[in-house]
Order: C-alpha cells, then structure tokens, then sequence
C-alpha cells in the first residue's frame, strides 16, 4: 500500500508545512479553503472539526477516474479522529456525526465547483436525531437538503425535478414561503425527493453514509473538470493542473431554532472598500440560504443586538483573522444554539474602487506596505475605475421623461446600456455572434449562468442581495450589476419584465448603473470619470511610480488627448499619428489634392534631380561633358525648371503642402505646450496613400453614373482620380508603398512634416515652453532607407532652428515593426537614435497574419482550438515578435548604449506586455491615454516581480 499521505486533519497544518515547504505550497496542497482552515483551528478559531483530502489525490484521480490507492482508508482513518474530536459518531443514529464536503482550490473560484452538505443522513439517523434535538422539522428539513443536493450535484439529476413536487406542495397548502413549511411537510418533500431519484436514476437514494461521503468526494473532483469551472480558469489564467482539495468538516447547524443562525461577511465594505463590517445573516437557517439570496436577510449589525454575545466575539475574531492575514477577509459563520463557529475565511473579492481603497487604507492603519498595496490592485481594476457613468443631465432627463425604471442593490460599480436577455445562453449568443451590447435580467444568477454574466455589459436581478451569486461575480469581474430590484417581476415566459406599470421585452434597451442600483429604459449617455478626483488611487499611482523601472508614455494625436494622457499621468508622447490629422474634412481636399498630382511633380523633379547630379559629375548617359555640353545642359535644367514651375500638377502640389504645413505646424505646437518639458514623439507619415482617397469601387460607381447620364460636370475630375487610385492600388497595400518608402518615393512630404515640427517647436520654446520633439521614421526594414532619408529630414531641423535663431533638444528615430530592422538592429542603430517598437505591424509581419483580417478570419479559431493560447495581437507573443525584439535591444544598445526604447503599438496597454517590455529593458512603453494609469501599475508590478 502506498504510503503517499492524502488526508490531512485541520489540525495537521504543521504536518503540511513541512511537507510542502512554504505557505504558498501549502495552499496549493490543501487548497485555499483548507489551508485557511487550518491555519484558524492553529490560532484557536473556533472551528468545527474536518479533514482535508489533498489537490494531489484530485490530481491522480483526474488521470484514472479512481482515488489513488489509499486514499479513502486514509479518510475513513482520520474520520474516527474527527469523530473523537467532535464527540459523535458518522451514521450513528444515537449520536449521528453529520459531515459536509466542499471544495477548495488554491485560488478561490467561489460558486464554480461542488459542494454537499448534511451527508450522514438516511432514514435510521434522521429518526436518531430527531429523538436526540427534538427537532423534527430541522431533521426533515436537512434530510430534504441532503437528498437534493446528492441528487442534482452528485447524481446530476436536474434542479427543476427538485423544484417542481416542492412548488406543487407549497401551492396545494396554499404556503408562500418555505417558513410555512412543517416537519411533517418536510418529510413528504423528501419523500418526493427520493421518489424523483429512484425516476431518474433507477436506483435508491443511498441509505449508506459512506457512500454517500465518496460520491460526494467523488463529484467535487469532478467538478474541478465541470464547463463552469473551466471557463472559470480561463478567465482568471488558473492552471488546470492545480486540482482542487476537498473538504470534509463537520456540521454545525444555523437551522435548530431562533438561537441559532448562519451568515457571511466581509471585514470590510467590499464594495466601497469602506472600513466597517459588511454581511449579512439568517435567524434559523442553513449557509446556502444566505449565499443563494432567496430569502430576505438581516444586515450583520442587527446581530449586535439580536445576540450581542455572539457578535462581540464574531466582531473580535474577523479582526483577528484581518490583522493574522493582513488582508479584506470573507468569512462564513453559523451560530449553532448561541455558539459561534468559523466555517471559513477567505481573502475577499472586492470591487475595483474597494481594491483601492483597501490597499491605501492599510497602507495608512500600517498593516501593510506600499509595495504589498500595489500588489492588491489588478491593472484591470484600474482600468474599471476609468469605466465611463452616466452623465448627471442624462440621469435627470430620464427621470422627467418618466422612463426611470427600478432600483435594486448597487452591487458592482460603473454603468452599462445593452438590450435585455433572459438566459445566459441567449445573453452569450447574441454578443459573440451579433456584437449586440447586452444585459443580462435574471431572477437570480447561479454558477450556469457565469458565462453569460461574463458576455454581458451588464447584469440586472429581482432577487438576492450584496453578497449574492451575481453580485459576487459581477463585482469580480468589473461588470456593472443591481441585484435585489424586487419591484421588478420578470416574466421568463413571455420573455419581459415590468415594473409600476412599465414592461420592457426581451431585445429592448435598457440602461442600469452599479453605481446608485438605478435602472432606466432607454440609451443613456455616458461620460468619463476624473482620475483627479480618485485620490487613493492618484496616490496608489504615485506609489507605483516610484518602484517602476519602466515609464509610461501615451499614444496621443491630438492636444486635448496630450492633455488627458498628462493628467493621466504620461511622461511622454510615445506616438503622434500625424496622417490622422490629414483625414480632417476640412484638410482632406488639400490632402488628396497632393496625393493626386505628387506622381506627376516627382517624375519631373526627379528629371531634373537626374540632370543636376549630371552636371555636377560632368558625364552623362556614360560620356564625359565637354564645357558646350554642360552649358545646354544647365539650359535644359533651367527650361525643365520652367515646366515645373508653370506645370499645373507641380502648382497643385505645392500649394497643397504649403496650405498643409501651417495647420500641421499648428497641431504639433498644440502638443508640445500640453507637453511642455516631457518628449514627444512624432510620427511621420505612414499609410498608403489610397487611404486618403475614395475607394476605386465608389470611383468606378460614380465616373460610370456620370458618363450614362451624360453629365460632365465633375466628370474630369472623377475621371483623373480614378486613374490616381487605380495606379495606387496594390494587392498588399500594408507591404506596399507606406513609411519610409513615401519618404524615398514622395520626399517633399516627409520634408514638410519635419519642417512643421521644427517650427512648431522652436515657436513654443520662443513663447516660453520647453518642446522636445523626437522625429520617428515609420516601417524601417533596411538601414539604406534611413541613411536616404534622415540626413535630408535633420538638414531641415537644423536649417528651421538656424532661421528661428533658438535651438531645441531633439532626436531622430526609427519603428521597429519589420522583422528584417528588429534583426538588424545594430546597423539602424548607427542612425536611429531611438527605437520604437511597433508590434502591430511586427506581430503581423512575424507570423504573417494581417492584422487587418486574421481576427474575423481564423485567429478566433486558433484561441478556441489551443493552437496559439492568447490574440498575439493583443498580448505580446513573447517567444516570436518579444524575441526580435529582446535582440533589437541587445544589439542596438551595443552600438548605441544610449539608446530610447518603447514600445507604441496596442500592447503597450496590455500588462502582460509590459511586463515584458519591463524584462527587456524598454525605457517606457506608450499606449492609449485611458490605459495610463493601468499601464503604471502593470510597469510598478514587473519591477517588484522581477526587480
Ligand atoms: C504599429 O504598427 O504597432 C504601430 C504603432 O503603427 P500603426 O498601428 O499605426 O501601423
Ligand atoms: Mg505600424
């Protein structure tokens, strides 16, 4: 028999520790649950006695479907000690010992996975227990539990089976409630009850206790396999091969009259992250009552006075364990004829804003430090915080208009608008498939329903309270959620809900906010909070920049987006695109207008470039120049120059850059006074051009239109444009002529750009600001392009400066976004004084997906299918596109020690990528100004990660 030790006593934490090393490990042995457990029975919490099996038996049981050999001796063993422990005895009708089995991974997944309770029960123990409380109708009551919960969670039977016999009794008593019911009613119930086993599963409810505790074991560990608890995991990226423990602890009962009584609570407010006692709790009642939110509870202050014994003593103990654990607890409780039991402790789930206030709070009550705080906040809460709400004047207007709907419990902050579903499966299908903005409408939500509470916008119930299933959920994953609008009646079979007179069906707008627990028919604007006004997490933010290796820099085009990114707390401008501002109704005419005669003016500039360089070398097509050749040469180049000046195609072109220029030269200034004093980077023009013209389609509509009405107004013009489109039209435009390419191609507009630039800055510095552009050539892949291009652009630098008579600190520099420039990062490095990494185009030019099709196409299939385990376009595919990059760096700063390094494309706002850019060492990464504050504490968590 194997030795391997599967089961540890709650009070064999010392046992666990030394075998598994660390506390850490200890969690991962014995679970989240269990480990806490003990750690409670350690510190002389009362806590009823219980056993925990392993998450290495969950493990070998995966692989074979059979516990591993000696497990369950190992649990029939360590139960006589609970047994001796609790003073009773399992399936002994004289002194029954009733036991419930719940799991516990390492991480919390509260609801995901199985649990059963009363297990010990049959018909010989429930009449022992009976004669021993004289509490028939608590016996039949948790004998009718018991067979439920066997029945659906074990036996997979279900849940409207259970629910219909007990309806149908209920309405034959005429009984509202379950209060109403009487032991004798109970018993008829779990008559019902066994009777729908036998129905559905051929077999009799099992009478043995042993039995009943190894299918019960049984059923947890597969739960950890169930599609809920996987979708679960993926979602919070929990290993599948962690397993779960199970726990077996003894009953204690919160349903043996009006001494007794269970709840849950939160140390502090999980939702506002308040500093006082937050729960709830039921006067006679088991724990599923509470968390299920069926039945309407108290407020854990009531307790206070309802038993101020048992409060006192609940109140010291909670912070105890706080202070133990030095973190928000969630604990489960149950008075048990005026005794107090822990049944567990947990660090609590919380929403974004309690995250934030709690990691500052304990920072400021010294219970932790600033480097634990920024550790108890995810980038993704921060992001939440920045989730917009409804603006104030729309909430009014609604109200006037009579179009307020309900109000329920505010469970999960932030607002949401999106056509109602009923069903999760619904809610799922018509996001994913429709891209509909939805809301879920439940009665209440159960663990089935997670993954449509993770489709939805947001989340709206009639039933259940701040620590109900959706709530709890909800809050954890950011999704706005009311729970408890009970004015509201939902009909699940005409697919509506109404209240006061008002119905809304299923596919209508509704708008609720998390935040106040309104609901309203109807679209609601929405507007974006002030970061200035979230002190703590402006301080948290503060703290996270003084640990960060890495800065923050933000993808900025226009001043009032500068500005916000400043507020937001950006260092830096990481990228300008300046081709939006071309896209400017009011600019496009002059735009195309250079686009559609640049072909044109370039071939008679390059014409007279060919003949000048000619002259200058004295040989031409091969023969040398004798002084009567060069003078008709010089008299050629003049009469070219001539051509050009008069040539409508050159006038059009120029007059377009020189009506650009000054609007250009305006939007640059614009940024470097919202970022006086820190570096903008800006970005030279980058797509193809066709991007700036109607589609050939529309072109070929319109010229053939025109041509069959006999119309020729407009008709040269159409026509001239669709021969510019059709000559640029390429098969792959984003591997065509783009970058610096335009730059080789079309020179005069880079040429313009850069000029705009230096006027624009050595203006600011002149009106008292501090500019520090740095000019970035787009799409490098050989260092021969730079070497064409650059030292013409730093000419003009230089030569604006001299005419300005100021000087202003600058750098040019290169994108990194073509595998060829990552891998030959020394040579561009000989020129580029920074690089930025521009990992759209790089990921897309690595694998060679287009980045503008692979998502609709196949990508979607290839996450499903496990073939590449995140969207490389969305979270940085470290050992490709990262590995480039992490020798762009290395050989870069061989030749340039000095060298600026970011990162500007969309995973700069991704805290997986940053953590990268972190390990690489990047100088900072950019991304959207709303992403700045996550990406600060994504930066600040790398450093404290990996130093
Ligand atoms: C990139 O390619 O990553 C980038 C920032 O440039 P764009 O998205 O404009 O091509
Ligand atoms: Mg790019």
């Amino acid at each position: 028999m194997s030795d391997k030790k599967w089961v540890y006593l709650f009070n064999e934490v010392a046992q666990a520790e030394e075998y598994a090393g660390s506390w850490d490990n200890v969690r991962g042995l014995l679970g989240g649950k269990g480990a806490n457990l003990a750690d409670m029975t350690r510190a002389g919490v009362p806590v009823p006695p219980g056993l925990t099996i392993t998450t290495e038996a969950c493990n070998a049981f995966q692989d074979s479907r059979q516990f591993p050999e000696g497990m369950w001796d190992q649990v029939l063993e360590n139960l006589k000690t609970v047994e001796q422990q609790a003073g009773k005895k399992f399936g002994d009708p004289n002194n029954p010992l009733l036991v419930s089995c719940r799991s516990g991974a390492k991480f919390s997944m509260p609801g995901m996975m199985d649990t059963v309770l009363n297990i010990g029960l049959n018909d010989e123990v429930a009449k022992g227990m009976v004669e021993l409380t004289g509490d028939e109708r608590f016996v039949e009551d948790s004998y009718r539990r018991l067979v439920h919960m066997l029945g659906t969670v074990v036996m997979g039977i279900d849940d409207e089976h259970f629910e219909e016999p007990l309806v149908a009794y209920k309405q034959q008593k005429g009984y509202k409630s379950d209060t109403e019911m009487t032991a004798a009613d109970w018993a008829e119930i779990t008559k019902a009850y066994k009777e729908v086993v036998r129905q559905q599963k051929g077999f009799d409810f099992p009478q043995d206790p042993y039995k009943q505790l190894e299918l019960a074991a049984k059923a947890v560990f597969d739960s950890w396999n169930s599609k809920r608890a996987i979708d679960y995991r993926r979602r919070e990226a929990i290993p599948d091969s962690l397993g779960t423990a199970v726990n077996i602890q003894t009953m204690v009962f919160g349903n043996m009259g009006n001494d007794s009584g269970t709840g849950v609570a939160f140390t502090r407010d999980p939702q506002t992250g308040e500093n006082v006692m937050f729960g709830e709790y039921l006067i006679n009642a088991q724990g599923e009552d509470v968390v299920a939110g069926i039945r309407n509870t108290s407020k854990i202050s009531a307790l206070q006075e309802e038993m101020p014994e048992v409060y006192e003593q609940f109140f010291d103990i909670t912070e105890r364990l706080e202070q133990h654990y030095k973190d928000l607890q969630d604990v489960e409780f149950t008075i048990e004829h005026g005794k107090l039991w822990m049944l567990q402790t947990r660090n609590g789930k919380r929403s974004a804003k309690a995250a934030i206030t709690v990691a500052h709070d304990m920072v400021m009550e010294g219970l932790i430090n600033k480097n634990t705080a920024l550790t108890r906040v995810s980038p993704e809460q921060i992001d939440q915080m920045l989730h917009p709400h409804f603006s104030i004047s729309d909430v009014e207007n609604a109200r006037t208009e009579g179009r307020y709907f309900a109000k329920g419990v505010n469970a999960s902050p932030g607002a949401a608008v999106g056509r109602i579903y009923f069903d999760a499966d619904t809610v799922e299908k018509k996001h994913n498939e429709e891209k509909q903005d939805v809301i879920m409408v439940r009665p209440f939500t159960k663990p089935d329903d997670v993954h449509g509470m993770l489709a939805a916008k947001g989340i709206l119930t009639s039933e259940g309270g701040a620590t109900s299933h959706a709530a709890v959920v909800a809050r954890q994953f950011g999704v706005p959620c009311v729970v408890g609008a009970s004015e509201i009646n939902i009909d699940m079979n005409k697919r509506k809900m109404s209240c006061n007179g008002v119905t809304v069906s299923e596919g209508e707008w509704i708008s609720l906010d998390g935040t106040t627990g309104e609901v309203f028919v109807g679209q609601l604007g929405m507007t974006t909070p002030d970061l200035s006004e979230q002190k703590e997490l402006m301080t948290l933010l503060g703290w996270a920049d003084e640990v960060s290796r890495l800065q923050v820099w933000a993808n900025a085009d226009y001043p009032k987006d500068a500005k916000r990114a400043r507020d937001y707390g950006a260092k830096g401008i990481g990228l300008c695109r300046t081709e939006h501002m071309f896209f400017e109704i009011s600019r496009l005419p002059d735009v195309q207008s250079m686009i559609m005669n640049a072909e044109e003016t370039q071939k008679m500039l390059n014409g007279v470039e060919r003949l000048e360089t000619a002259l200058a070398a004295g040989r031409l097509e091969g023969r040398s120049l004798n002084e009567e050749d060069k003078k008709a040469l010089q008299a050629e180049i003049d009469a070219e120059k001539d051509i050009i000046k008069n040539s409508p195609n050159a006038q059009a072109y120029f007059k377009a850059l020189e009506k650009i220029l000054p609007l250009q030269r305006g939007d640059f200034y614009g940024l470097f006074e919202a970022m006086t004093g820190l570096p903008v980077i800006i970005r030279l023009i980058d797509p193809p051009l066709h991007e700036f013209l109607p589609s050939m389609e529309d072109l070929l509509t319109e010229v053939a239109t025109l041509k069959a009405k006999g119309i020729t107004e407009g008709l040269e013009e159409k026509s001239h444009m669709l021969d510019v489109v059709t000559g640029l039209h390429e098969s792959n435009p984003m591997m065509g002529l783009r970058g610096i390419r335009l730059g080789i191609v079309y020179p005069d507009i880079m040429k313009m750009q850069v000029r705009a630039i230096f006027e624009a800055a050595c203006d600011a510095k002149l009106n008292g600001f501090d500019p520090h552009p740095e000019v970035m050539i787009p799409l490098t892949g050989h260092v021969n392009e730079l070497k064409e291009v650059q030292p013409t652009l730093v000419k003009i630098a230089k030569d604006v400066m001299a005419a300005k008579g100021v000087n202003v600190d600058y750098k040019f520099g290169t994108m990194i976004e073509i595998p060829r420039a990552a891998v030959t990062a020394a040579e561009i490095a000989e020129y580029a004084e920074f690089f930025s990494f521009g990992t759209n185009d790089l990921t897309q030019m690595t694998f060679g997906y287009s980045r503008d099709d692979a998502e609709r196409t196949f990508l979607g299939v290839y996450v499903d299918q496990g073939i590449l385990v995140k969207n490389p376009f969305q979270q940085l595919d470290r050992d490709g596109v990262g590995r480039l990059m992490k020798l762009a760096v290395k050989e870069g700063r061989e030749v340039r020690p000095n060298l600026e390094v970011g990162i500007c494309g969309e995973h700069g706002g991704d805290p997986s990528s940053i953590e990268f850019c972190h390990l690489i060492g990047n100088n900072y990464v950019s991304c959207s100004p709303f992403r700045v504050p996550l990406a600060r504490l994504a930066a600040a968590q790398a450093a404290l990660k990996h130093g």
